[in-house]
Parts: C-alpha cells; structure tokens; sequence
C-alpha cells in the first residue's frame, strides 16, 4: 500500500501527541478528541508504553472526568495553583482572560491545540515544582474558563496579583496570595 510522505507526517503527528498525552495520564476520550485515533488504537499505545517504560507504572484514567469546579479553589493554595495555570493557559493563548473566545487558529481538539495545551501543562509543571493539578484536571480547568461561567479571573486591590475567583462560592472570594501571606505572618 502506498502511503504518501504527507499521511505519514499525519499519523506521526497523531501518535507523539497520544504518546505525549498518554505520559501525563490523559483519558482516552481526551487524546481522542485531540488525535482521533480510536480507542482500540490509544489502549494499544497505552499498553505497548507500558511495556516499554515499566519504570514510570502508569495509571491509566477509567470513570467519570472531572467535574467538580470546587477542586480549583478548596483553600488558598489550590486557588493559587489553579490562578497560576490560567495565567500559562493565557501565556500560550489558549484562554484570553478579558473574554470568552478560544483562540481560532487552533480549534479544540485539533492536533495543534492537544500540542499547546501540553505545552502549557509541562511549563506549568516545571514553574511549580509542587503543581498537584493533573492534566485531565487542568484540561476541566480550560474548559470552565473558556465557558466564563464558574470561575473568572480578577485583580486584587492589595496585592495586585490576577487570582480566579469562584462566582457562587462567597467563601473562595479572596486573594489566595494575601491569603497565604496572612496565613505565613501568623506562623512566624
Ligand atoms: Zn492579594
């Protein structure tokens, strides 16, 4: 059969993604709506990564996704992560904070959306050495931020610093940032 050398870029294009995706534990469905590869050929990736990397077990995302809006604003810390996310989301142009609209020259779920948004996840993981939110969970991020409905981001008077804030939970309205240090002065 002849594959022509564009195709193979394609399917090349295709599997890094998955590959890459499948590194940071992503659900199937997630690196379906990015590559389109079904989920016979992703569970085949996910199974011949394993065998290969027996060193970095894997944990492959069954159940329900993420859902839950209060995980990104728990307490302080967790707001403040979350807030940081949204601010390399923006960085790499996948969430505009002044407005609702995703970039358009990379539609959700084309390869070169599943590629920046790894981007995003990786820098953020690397600015953070402490990041604890997962990748299905900072994809659940973008998806709320880009509805503009649960979360929007805003400026602290004092501080100064961009923080998400939750629009219904009164209790996570203020600034992680003084938050944390207010809740430092008190240690020391
Ligand atoms: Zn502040």
């Amino acid at each position: 059969m002849h594959i022509s050398n564009e195709r193979y870029f394609h399917e090349r294009q295709r599997h890094d993604l998955a590959l890459r995706m499948i590194r940071h534990e992503a659900r199937t469905c997630t690196i379906r709506s990015c590559t389109g590869l079904t989920d016979d050929r992703i569970r085949r990736l996910y199974k011949t990564y394993a065998s290969y990397m027996p060193s970095a077990p894997l944990r492959r995302r069954r159940g329900r996704s993420p859902r839950q809006v209060g995980f990104f604003v728990r307490n302080a810390r967790a707001q403040l992560e979350s807030s940081m996310l949204a601010s390399v989301f923006a960085t790499f142009g996948l969430w505009r904070a002044q407005s609702s609209l995703q970039q358009e020259s990379n539609p959700v779920g084309s390869i070169e959306f599943g590629r920046l948004f790894c981007d995003a996840y990786e820098t953020h993981r690397q600015l953070l050495r402490t990041a604890d939110i997962s990748f299905e969970h900072a994809w659940f991020l973008l998806q709320l931020l880009t509805r503009n409905a649960h979360l929007h981001a805003v400026r602290c008077r004092h501080c100064d610093s961009q923080y998400l804030r939750d629009r219904v939970n009164m209790l996570r309205r203020a600034c992680p940032v003084c938050a944390l240090k207010r809740t430092g002065a008190q240690r020391g």
